[in-house]
Parts: C-alpha cells; sequence; structure tokens
C-alpha cells in the first residue's frame, strides 16, 4: 500500500512526514517542536528500514531531530543541498549549545562532533540535478528506482522543495516555500510543466486565506525599523533561528544604502558572526565594513545596532534596555499564492501539511480549487493517509 504517515508537522512544528511508496520508505524532514525538551524526535516506526531521508531546508522545525534520525535511520541514504548544509552545521551547533547550555570548551566540543558525524552522512545534490538511486530491499523481495531532483523554494538560502518519481507515481513535497525575492533569498522557482501527482504541501496560511491574517513582510518589518530608529538610538535585534538573523543584517545593509537608516556600527554575536562569514565565502554576500563582531566593542558608547543571539540574548543583560526590533516577518506563501502554486500544479491529491490551526472543519483552500478538481486533505498529526 502506497501510503503518507504524518509523524509531526500537520501544525507548525516538528516536520516528519513518511512516505512509503512501492516499498520504499522516504523521509521528508526531522523537525522538533520549539521550546520542548531536546530528547523529543519524531516516532519513526522500524526506522532502520528508512531507505531515504531528504532534508527541506535548515530550520530547527524540520531539521531539530536530525542527530537522533541518523542515528536510528541507520541504513538510510539523507540528502540535502550543499547551502542547506553549511546552515545545518551553525544552526545546529547554536540549537545544541542553546539546549545543553553549552558554555564550557568540553560541551562545545562535544557538540562540533556530534553536528561533524550527522554531516558525515548527508549527500548533497545541486538545484536541478538529477539524481536516480537504486535500492535493494532483500527483504521486501523487490528492487526499486527512486529519482529525484531539488528545486529552489525561496524561503531561505538552500531551501528546496523535493520532487521525486517512483515507477508511475510522481510526488513533490514543497518545504517551506515562498514566492517573493527577500534580501538573501530568490523567490521559489519550479520548472515549467511539472506535473506532480501527490503534492506535499507546506500551507502555513491554507487555514487563513485572507493576505491580511498573514505575518508582517519583510517591506513592513523595514518601515518599521526605521521608525524605531528615529525614536531610539540604540536597537536590538534579537535572532531565534540563524538564517533570520543573516535575512536581518542584509535587510539592515539594504535600509543604510537605502538611506532609511545612517551608517552606524552594527556588532554581531559570535556564532551568527561566524555564519556570515561563511555565507560571504560562498555566496554573492557580502559583510559591509561598518559591520563587526560583538567582541570587537569594547567600551563603544554611541549609537548602534546589536544582533544577537537568542542562546545568549538571557545571559546578555548590557542590552535589555535596547528597543527591540520585530524581527517576526513571514518566508511563506499567503493564501492567494498557494491557491495559485497548487493550481499551477494540478496535482491529483493534495496533503496540506505545516499550516496554522483551522476553525472547525471548512478548508477554505479545498473550496478555492473544488472547481480544479484537487483532492485537498489537511493532515493531523500521528496518522495515516493513502497515497
Ligand atoms: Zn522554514
Ligand atoms: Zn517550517
Amino acid at each position: 500500500m502506497n501510503t503518507l504517515t504524518v509523524l509531526g508537522g500537520a501544525d507548525i512544528g516538528g516536520s516528519c512526514y513518511l512516505v512509503e511508496l512501492e516499498g520504499v520508505r522516504i523521509l521528508f524532514d526531522c523537525g522538533v517542536r520549539l521550546n520542548t525538551p531536546y530528547t523529543e524526535h519524531p516516532d519513526i516506526p522500524s526506522p532502520e528500514t528508512i531507505d531515504l531521508i531528504f532534508l527541506s531546508h535548515a530550520h530547527i522545525d524540520h531539521i531539530g531531530a536530525i542527530a537522533y534520525t541518523a542515528a536510528a535511520c541507520r541504513n538510510a541514504r539523507i540528502f540535502a543541498t550543499p547551502a542547506t548544509c553549511d546552515f545545518l552545521r551553525y544552526q545546529l551547533s547554536e540549537t545544541i549549545a542553546e539546549y545543553i547550555g553549552a558554555d564550557t570548551d568540553e560541551l562545545r566540543f562535544s557538540s562540533r562532533l556530534l553536528c561533524q558525524l550527522v554531516l558525515n552522512r548527508i549527500e548533497t545534490a545541486e538545484f536541478h540535478e538529477r539524481t536516480e538511486i537504486h535500492l535493494r530491499c532483500p527483504e521486501r523481495g523487490q528492487e526499486a528506482s527512486v529519482k529525484f531532483s531539488f528545486f529552489p523554494a525561496g524561503h531561505i538560502p538552500g531551501a528546496a522543495a523535493t520532487y521525486l518519481r517512483i515507477g508511475q507515481h510522481s510526488l513533490l513535497y514543497s518545504g517551506d516555500f515562498y514566492l517573493r525575492p527577500t534580501p538573501l533569498t530568490a523567490p521559489c522557482s519550479l520548472p515549467e510543466g511539472l506535473r506532480p501527482d501527490i503534492l506535499l504541501l507546506c500551507g502555513t496560511y491554507a487555514n487563513r486565506l485572507q493576505t491580511a491574517e498573514s505575518a508582517p513582510t519583510i517591506a513592513s518589518i523595514k518601515k518599521n525599523f526605521a521608525c524605531m530608529f528615529r525614536q531610539n538610538c540604540r536597537l536590538l535585534v534579537r535572532c531565534g533561528q540563524l538564517t533570520k538573523g543573516l535575512e536581518m543584517l542584509a535587510l539592515t545593509d539594504d535600509l543604510i544604502r537605502e538611506g532609511h537608516l545612517p551608517r552606524i556600527p552594527v556588532f554581531i554575536d559570535e556564532g551568527l558572526w561566524q555564519l556570515a562569514l561563511h555565507y560571504e565565502r560562498t555566496s554573492g554576500f557580502r559583510l559591509p565594513s561598518y559591520m563587526n563582531p560583538l567582541s570587537a566593542r569594547k567600551e563603544y558608547t554611541g549609537r548602534e545596532i546589536v544582533f544577537l543571539l537568542q542562546s545568549t540574548a538571557a545571559k546578555n543583560t548590557e542590552f535589555a534596555s535596547y528597543a527591540a526590533v520585530n524581527t517576526n516577518f513571514s518566508l511563506h506563501a499567503d493564501g492567494a499564492e498557494l491557491i495559485s502554486f497548487v493550481r499551477n500544479l494540478r496535482p491529483r491529491k493534495v496533503f496540506v501539511v505545516h499550516a496554522a490551526p483551522r476553525n472547525a472543519q471548512s478548508s477554505p483552500l479545498a473550496d478555492a480549487l473544488l472547481d480544479d478538481k484537487i483532492c485537498v486533505t489537511h493532515t493531523e498529526n500521528e496518522r495515516m493517509y493513502s497515497l
């Protein structure tokens, strides 16, 4: 039987989807829920028989349980884009450090070692590259060929939508996707004419199709940032996800270059600084000269913008009085964009995951797609669906 089992992430957090197609067992993502104990992880049935794991992008709700999952699924091959691997290295160290309060050299060493062991298991595939994998499943008495490609999903650098074919079946897992450019990332772009039979849709706003109900956009965050600076000369940017921090650095630089903010010093927390240096080496991103690591701040007392990571913000009371910039912008397709995204792909079935809660049993997305004859299922955690 061909099935989808939602091990977590029907709602937002702990994304982990098990797809079984023609006897091949595939996991898409292995996230954790934010603010839950580090030891919590997806409950994967028979993990030793998982064949493939695809990681969509390096956000904690999609890769937070990768250390556990890689160990439990010992026979699986794991794939991600090169940029996701890069970001995963920094985000995983930061997350482990935050969870265990790694403030000794020994703990930092252990968390780095753990990250390296995980990264050694991951194989990379570039966007648009076609990869074919031949699987032998003697215990299941069969062989199978899986063809897959990653396509740019927007959202954050390296984020991928995964398209795969097994026999007559085709499936697209959108991962988190965003259809507009950001200061750091190009928009989602899928090949013309891509027609997956099954669409596993990260539909953050699927239950709130009106754009007005979506989170603030980058444009509104920029406006708010400039406005706050006019009232407070010292601003604090708190970053939960490292990639959000990098996006905010690029956004700050845009504001300064566009003349909405004066060219004042920007001081950056160590973990984010290291990621920014790395990203500078591997992409077109450039750290401007007025941005420096927090360690270079010394006795500075003038106007400034300080970037702090969540893991150090609690300990660092020095900046507690600074006005905090809102970083809560959405990098997910809004309601109208979700409808046109699905319409373009024309799948037979859509399974909605990663969605904010909905009211009662209504499905505005299913209603909107009724005339297109596309079957929409809103998934629930720990339930199995026939594909
Ligand atoms: Zn994400
Ligand atoms: Zn997500």
